[in-house]
């Protein structure tokens, strides 16, 4: 898949410069672009104040029905389907526990909670103390573990913090912090299968429940993503990113409006492969109408070489007004976007295992 879009993005002069939040910058004409380009940088979201909104107001469609791919058809296999009942249930249960920033009590609430639905699952902790400029939380990667015949790892990853400078908003984070949560814990359900201890046919896949992605006062390459920067730093000290065949994030996958942009911070073979899955269940029509370069949890990873894919809806609400906002609640979102963002997430795993 090729977005004509691409040339016409990276002539953009405001890109690498922005010392932005999630930063993304969407495919515009060059007039359009440089007008953005001007307002980097500058909050709009009352709501969020401490964690400034930085990204390019409007949105331009890359194309608006992408064409087949002669690679949707050329797999038998039956296409998986996860429970998005079940997901949605997770995901208004996390929500329910309310603001579950780092350090709170509703955090620790919530790390029992993931790790009591891993019963039976090899799972492993990556904890650490965080010094940051609003001083030293504890930080908690959960990382459960799902063998496979094949030698190679797949990395799924989702943050479960929420926003620590709205912690006193009325934010309970159901998109932004809960979908993620809750979407890995189907994943979970899906992976472990019989659960007789019987390796999946394919890579081996780890799901990573990531602590403190959210900055604790504004976004910066220091002040975000702690928990996938310690993962990061660990895992090229041990071996393990060698390992790594592809990294993918979920983050803001519930909108009941789905659309995933196709974040250029990633591996262009696998936002490809992910698109493909889409087609082949017939969802592509939410995917990568818009691009832009996001900065998540992959990017640690990203500056080590590793595919990566982040799989995010940045477009919730009107102008993306829901985001960071104590309007991310339930009521925005949809088990039919969990349904699609996890089928085609597990039918981008199943096609990984056969390269
Ligand atoms: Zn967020």
């Amino acid at each position: 898949m090729k977005h004509p879009a691409i040339a016409i993005r990276q002539a953009l002069p405001c890109v690498p410069l922005c010392p932005l939040w999630l930063k993304i910058y969407l495919a515009l004409p060059l007039t359009v672009a440089l007008a953005s380009a001007a307002a980097c940088g500058k909050g709009t979201n009352a709501n969020a104040s401490a964690a400034v909104k930085t990204e390019a107001s409007a949105a331009t469609p890359v194309s608006p029905e992408a064409a087949p791919s002669p690679a949707a058809a050329a797999d038998n296999a039956p296409l998986p389907h996860i429970d998005s009942k079940r997901a949605f249930q997770y995901t208004r249960e996390v929500t329910a526990l309310g603001p579950r920033f780092m350090g709170s009590e509703n955090h620790k609430k919530l790390e029992r909670y993931i790790v009591d639905h891993l019963k039976g699952d090899e799972v492993e902790d990556d904890a650490f103390t965080a010094d940051t400029v609003e001083g030293k939380f504890p930080v908690r990667n959960i990382i459960a573990k799902f063998p496979g015949t094949k030698d190679g790892i797949i990395v799924i990853l989702g943050h479960y913090d929420t926003v620590y400078p709205l912690r006193n908003s009325g934010f309970v984070g159901a998109n932004d912090g809960g979908s993620s949560t809750a979407i890995l814990l189907e994943y979970a359900n899906q992976l472990r299968g019989g659960g007789s201890g019987k390796r999946r046919d394919g890579y081996s896949v780890w799901l990573v429940w990531t602590d403190g992605e959210e900055a604790v006062k504004t976004w910066t390459d220091t002040d975000s993503v702690y928990g996938a920067r310690h993962l990061a730093e660990k895992w090229e000290k041990d071996g393990t990113l060698k390992k790594i065949k592809a990294l993918m994030v979920m983050d803001m996958i519930g909108d009941a409006d789905l659309d995933i942009q196709r974040n250029t911070n990633g591996a262009p073979w696998l936002l490809d492969l992910i698109y493909t899955a889409a087609e082949r269940l017939g969802y592509q029509s939410h995917f990568y109408a818009r691009e832009g370069a996001i900065e998540d949890d992959h990017m640690p990873f990203v500056r080590r070489g590793v595919p990566c894919a982040d799989v995010i809806d940045l477009d919730y609400g009107y102008n993306n007004v829901f985001w960071h906002s104590p309007q991310d609640t339930m009521d925005k979102l949809s088990p039919k976007s969990l349904q699609i963002v996890g089928d085609t997430i597990l039918e981008t795993i199943h096609m990984l295992d056969q390269r």
